[in-house]
């Protein structure tokens, strides 16, 4: 699930919700429209009807009270009240009109009657004018009373339909109240929306579980480590705990000292990674006395500033790569570079002399009478004898830029750096006696009981470095000097 499906989801959700308010905001007000609606037609029309009927009453009375009254100023004043109680009634009439949802028929015949009383009532009173007070009272009980009856039952008609009609409003508004739809529509909303909901959790916990995956295969198979600027370790993966042989608990939060066995190396590290520039090199670690090759790639880590955070290492194990580097530039027997190697590096090393403006030393090295030597003991002394002189060579060349070389049977170059001629004639004569003393019997040298060697040697200054090819052309006469001179011995030249 990406951040647009994420969003549109979010969005279905809002929609939903919307509709589902649009909608109930709709029948809540269908509602009010069915309350308003019952209470402007039928009630009216209800309370217009009893307002009538009550009209009718008092006028009633009053017409009793008229036929039975001797005082015609009583009489009048009745005459007066009745008159107000009509046009009351004649305005509730009105009312009816306006408001009645039936049949405008049926007020006609109730509102006609009420016209017709008044010519009874006018009969009445011109009776009562006339003094024939029995008469009056005859029509006032009589056909007065039954049109009154008439017309009470003719109003109550419409006070019935009226009444009706707001039943039907009520129980219609009270069936389609929209409740049931609201909680319909609710229902719904909640329903959609969780299922939206769960399909977005359930697609961020596959992406969860996705990552972890790819987190568990990164951890268990690339080796890597964060580290602070003052060395601390931060993170390390397992596949890295694993190749340093040690638990993550005790490599964390400690100062990291694994990657960098060499000083000088760590030094050129610092330098470039604390300009945050990335860096890349080999490196070498030993494990339980296995020296095992690392790729190591460090890339800067910064902070919103673009300051030095931590940094990354990223190693790749390239021991067997480095082994068969080995293979292909060490001398089997020796163990010391081949001459493959003193091929590849030897001109490497004069343009970096010139470069970092350096002394070379180069020392060619030949062993006295070994033809002698193999002829006397046999070749397999002579392959023993050539392991003890290589020994030899390689502790005088254990500094980091010394390189020594088998360059054929019983020959050996060295590449070193001097301060002058005079420390480069002291380390070799100090060399030529170390191989005597190994007191290597060997018989039939002219020069010494023991096996020795013969040296020709050269310091060449920064600002006179020649050509590899002439290089070599000097120090080789200069060994061939030394042998012809009478053997155990070197033979030294500056260029300078
Ligand atoms: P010089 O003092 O003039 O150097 O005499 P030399 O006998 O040492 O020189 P020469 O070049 O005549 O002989 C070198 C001998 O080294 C020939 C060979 O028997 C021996 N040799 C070369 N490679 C090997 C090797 O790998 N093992 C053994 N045992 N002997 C070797
Ligand atoms: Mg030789
Ligand atoms: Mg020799």
């Amino acid at each position: 699930m990406n951040i647009k499906k994420l969003f549109f989801s979010f969005l279905l959700i809002l929609i939903i919700a919307l509709l589902s308010a649009y909608f109930t905001i709709l029948k809540m007000n269908q509602l009010s429209v069915n309350t308003q609606k019952m209470y402007t037609h039928p009630f009216t029309v209800s309370n217009a009807v009893a307002s009538i009927q009550t009209n009718i009453i008092t006028m009633h009375r009053d017409m009793k009270d008229i036929v039975l009254s001797k005082n015609s100023l009583e009489i009048l004043k009745l005459v007066q009240e009745i008159q107000q109680e009509e046009d009351k009634a004649l305005k509730s009439f009105g009312a009816i009109y306006q408001y009645y949802l039936g049949d405008k028929e049926n007020i006609d015949t109730s509102y006609n009657a009420f016209k017709e009383w008044k010519q009874i009532r006018e009969k009445v009173l011109v009776k009562i004018y006339d003094n024939k007070r029995e008469e009056a009272i005859a029509i006032t009980k009589g056909e007065g009373a039954k049109h009154i009856k008439d017309l009470y039952e003719k109003i109550e008609t419409l006070k019935t339909f009226a009444f009706n009609k707001a039943n039907h409003f009520y129980t219609s508004s009270i069936k389609d109240n929209g409740v049931d739809y609201v909680i319909g529509v609710i229902i719904t909303t909640v329903l959609l929306s969780g299922l939206i909901i769960l399909y977005i959790i359930n697609s961020l916990l596959k992406i969860n579980k996705q990552n972890n995956k790819q987190l568990y295969l990164i951890d268990q198979n690339i080796l890597m480590a964060r580290i602070s600027l003052n060395k601390d370790v931060m993170e390390i993966s397992n596949a890295l705990c694993r190749t340093l042989q040690v638990k993550k608990e005790d490599i964390i939060h400690t100062k990291n000292e694994h990657f960098f066995t060499d000083a000088t190396q760590f030094k050129t590290f610092e330098n470039i990674i604390f300009s945050a520039k990335e860096f890349t090199s080999e490196v070498y670690i030993t494990i339980n006395n296995v020296k095992l090759w690392f790729n190591i790639e460090i890339f800067p880590e910064l902070d919103s500033n673009f300051k030095l955070r931590s940094f990354n290492i990223i190693l790749t194990n390239i021991t067997d790569k480095k082994k068969i580097e080995e293979v292909a530039i060490i001398d089997s027997l020796t163990g010391l570079n081949n001459r493959n190697y003193f091929e590849t590096i030897f001109e490497k090393e004069v343009r970096r002399a010139k470069r970092d403006k350096k002394n070379l030393s180069m020392i060619m090295l030949d062993i006295d009478f070994f033809k002698q030597y193999n002829d006397t003991y046999g070749h397999h002394d002579g392959d023993k004898a050539l392991k003890a002189v290589a020994k030899v060579i390689d502790k005088y060349t254990n500094r980091s830029y010394d390189y020594a070389f088998r360059v054929g049977g019983e020959e050996f170059i060295l590449l070193c750096q001097h301060q002058d001629i005079v420390e480069l004639e002291n380390f070799t004569q100090r060399f030529i006696q170390d191989i005597e003393k190994l007191k290597i019997l060997h018989k039939n040298s002219k020069v010494s009981d023991f096996l020795t060697l013969s040296a020709g040697i050269v310091l060449f200054e920064d600002s006179h470095l020649l050509n590899a090819d002439e290089m070599f052309k000097i120090t080789d006469g200069l060994l061939y000097k030394a042998k012809k001179e009478g053997r155990n011995r070197f033979k030294s030249d500056t260029i300078k």
